[in-house]
């Protein structure tokens, strides 16, 4: 994508509600205005600081929660954008949920029951490491429910998701996106090296090979469930360091936008000596 630099990060990438979506033609490589990696660095580490200071008056405000999705194929970055991007922020305010395979007592339930229950609290970050959107994705690609079933899920979402925005939740869907050649480049580097090996399971190969299935559901669930109170963002996600400034200026310009504020202390404290 070709975008003028004056957009906002958040407009550069959004999913438009109802728009055709074609993931090809988001540039997984895009750098946006950096030509070196150094300035992207650099730019991160005043972002964070920037970050930190948002979610200090975020916590103290106390009036809104912010969720935060990351959906992305294996080896996509997901872990990445939680460690670098969150990096500084008081642990206090962030809940990190990681979405697996579910157990047999959460089968049991609607597939919204346990994402319900991980939604953030009143003045918290939640973050999703996958999400309900599994539900979407994996489900509809290994066919593990039938087609009418997984079909009624967008609107089920969208519906959900609604909810959490009307009752106090700013909700933010970040779909990391990189190619099929990326991919293979990073599970070779797991397979290769020895702090990462344990990150390599071998049905993530099984998985790579319904690449294609995977990018249908993809686009399905980004264009089906892009809304204006949940927004999808595809963001490029070949270069890491590209990746962890667009997530931090999506969410600076979206915490910036709420404005949270301290609360008004009480009255009176000026006159208050402390012996
Ligand atoms: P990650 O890859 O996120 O680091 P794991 O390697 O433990 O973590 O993978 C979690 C697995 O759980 C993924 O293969 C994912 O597709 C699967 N999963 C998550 N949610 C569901 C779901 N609702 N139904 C089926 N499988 C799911």
């Amino acid at each position: 994508m070709s975008l003028s630099h004056s957009d906002s990060y958040s407009d550069r990438y959004r999913v438009l509600p109802g728009a055709a979506l074609d993931l090809d033609a988001y540039d997984a490589d895009d750098r946006g205005p950096y030509t070196r990696k150094k300035e992207a660095v650099a730019d991160l580490q005043a972002l964070r600081e920037q970050l930190r200071a948002l979610q200090e008056r975020f916590y103290a405000w106390d009036k809104r929660s912010l969720l935060i999705v990351l959906q992305a194929m294996d080896t996509g970055g997901k872990d990445g954008v939680i460690e670098h991007v969150m990096h500084g922020v008081n642990p206090q305010g962030v809940q990190v949920t990681p979405f697996k395979v579910p157990t047999p007592e959460e089968l049991a339930h609607d597939f919204l029951w346990r994402v319900h229950k991980a939604a953030p609290a009143r003045r918290m970050i939640g973050i999703f490491n996958r999400s309900h959107y599994e539900d979407v994705l994996v489900v509809r690609v290994r066919n593990l429910v039938p087609p009418d079933v997984w079909g009624q899920r967008y609107e089920q979402i969208n519906q959900f998701e609604r909810l959490l925005a009307d009752t106090g939740t700013v909700i933010l869907k970040f779909y990391l996106h990189i190619t099929k050649d990326e991919q293979a480049q990073r599970l070779q580097a797991r397979l290769d090296s020895p702090d990462k090996r344990w990150k390599f399971a071998m049905g993530d190969l099984a998985e790579r090979k319904l690449w294609d299935d995977y990018m249908a559901a993809y686009t399905a669930a980004l264009s089906q469930c892009s809304t204006a109170h949940a927004p999808w963002f595809v963001v490029p996600a070949n270069r890491k360091w590209y990746r962890n400034v667009v997530i931090a200026n999506i969410l600076v310009e979206t915490l910036t936008q709420l404005d949270p504020q301290f609360p008004q202390p009480e009255a009176g404290l000026d006159d208050v000596v402390i012996v």
